[in-house]
Order: C-alpha cells, then sequence, then structure tokens
C-alpha cells in the first residue's frame, strides 16, 4: 500500500527591517513614513498597546507597566503582537507575501527578540542612535504635551523608561549582531534620518 505523505505548510517568516532606539529617539516617526510606502507595512507595539481598552486586563496590565516605565511582560507582549499580525493578515491590509513589515517597539528585549525568531526574518536592525540622554528628555517632554501621552508626562516616568532601556531593550542590539545592525544618527532632522534608511535598504533591494 501506498505510504500516504502528508505535507504541512511550512509557516513562512515574515521580511522584516526593526527600528529600534531609545524613547524619544524617532522610531515611531520613522516607522509611519515607511509604512506609508507601497510594499511596507508598518506595526509599533506602543500603539498595539495604546489602542487596547484599558477595562481589560490586558488594557490594564498596559497602563500599570507603562505608568511605572516599564515593560509589559514579554509573553504577554509577543502574543498581543502575534493576534494584531495575524488581524492585519486576515484583513490583507498585510500581505506578507508581497510586503515587508516594519517594527517599531518589538522586540524590545532579548526574550522577546528570542521568541519571535521563528516567525521573523530580520533584514536589518535600524538602530537610531542618540547618546545625549539630555536631548531624548527634551523630546519626551515636548510630546507629552502634544501627544497627551501619560508615560511622557514626568521626568521620573521618562528616566525609569530610559533605564528600562539601557538594561533590557539595548542588549537586544548584541542579539542581533553587528551583521545586521545599522548605526543611525536619531539627532539629526527626521528627513535625513528618512535618507539614510532609505539609502541601506535600496542599497540592498
Ligand atoms: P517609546 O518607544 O517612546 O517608549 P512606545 O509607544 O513604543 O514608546 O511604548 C510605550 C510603552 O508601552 C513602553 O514604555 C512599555 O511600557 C510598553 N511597551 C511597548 N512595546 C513594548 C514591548 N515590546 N514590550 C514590553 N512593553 C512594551
Amino acid at each position: 500500500m501506498p505510504r500516504l505523505l502528508v505535507v504541512f505548510p511550512v509557516p513562512m517568516k515574515y521580511r522584516t527591517y526593526l527600528i529600534f532606539g531609545a524613547p524619544g529617539s524617532g522610531k515611531g516617526t520613522q516607522g509611519k513614513i515607511l509604512g506609508a510606502i507601497p510594499r511596507f507595512f508598518h506595526c509599533a507595539c506602543g500603539d498595539v498597546f495604546r489602542s487596547l481598552d484599558t477595562r481589560t486586563p490586558i488594557g490594564q496590565a498596559f497602563l500599570d507597566y507603562s505608568s511605572r516605565g516599564e515593560l509589559v511582560p514579554d509573553e504577554i507582549t509577543v502574543k498581543l503582537w502575534m493576534a494584531r499580525i495575524a488581524d492585519s493578515v486576515g484583513a490583507h491590509i498585510f500581505k506578507p507575501d508581497l510586503d515587508s513589515l516594519v517594527l517599531d517597539g518589538i522586540p524590545r528585549s532579548v526574550s522577546q527578540a528570542r521568541i519571535m525568531q521563528d516567525m521573523i526574518e530580520v533584514k536589518r536592525v535600524f538602530h537610531l542612535s542618540c547618546p545625549d540622554r539630555a536631548a531624548l528628555v527634551a523630546r519626551l517632554k515636548k510630546r507629552a504635551l502634544k501627544e497627551n501621552r501619560f508615560d511622557d508626562a514626568n521626568e521620573a516616568t521618562i528616566r525609569a523608561r530610559l533605564a528600562t532601556y539601557e538594561a533590557e531593550s539595548k542588549p537586544v542590539l548584541e542579539f542581533y549582531g553587528p551583521q545586521l545592525v545599522r548605526d543611525i544618527d536619531a539627532t539629526q532632522a527626521p528627513v535625513k534620518v528618512l535618507s539614510d534608511v532609505l539609502g541601506i535598504i535600496n542599497h540592498e533591494t
């Protein structure tokens, strides 16, 4: 009797660019612009959290952690992110066979990067670098006024977020390593930062 060959579809990994950097480094600004270009799909993890109903347990968890300047636990975060991506695929706004995924705000810890390893094929990590922490604090304070971001509203929370970035997020750069990471001067004008990012993407595609 002929053997029945069962072929399971191999889940494809999303072709991904990561926009990485400290709070206030301009990830969201760049991510939004890239996401407006055909064949790129932008997903900002912070926006996914902010879109949650704050009466739900996960919405509450987001408020609690982010108001302390801490990261939301990794498992919840990646699950939520996966659900958002699945919804976007289902709604045909993200077409993984055609589009590159542009992620900002995730992965934000080495453990998230590990969990996501089977789902994303990282083509480049754009590190929006701004060693001048005072400049970041000034940007975040300005954003608090303009965008009504409660987590930017007081200096203690801002400092806590920068400390969280140093301790938990920055090691993600080592996880991906110098072959994938490109440093970009985040103190430049947004158009110059964009031009640097696009220059690198264009060079490779
Ligand atoms: P920013 O990059 O300016 O800090 P975000 O909008 O990306 O702002 O994130 C706001 C808050 O949402 C973070 O301080 C954190 O509490 C939570 N958050 C966002 N992304 C993640 C993530 N990948 N893992 C855990 N927490 C996250």
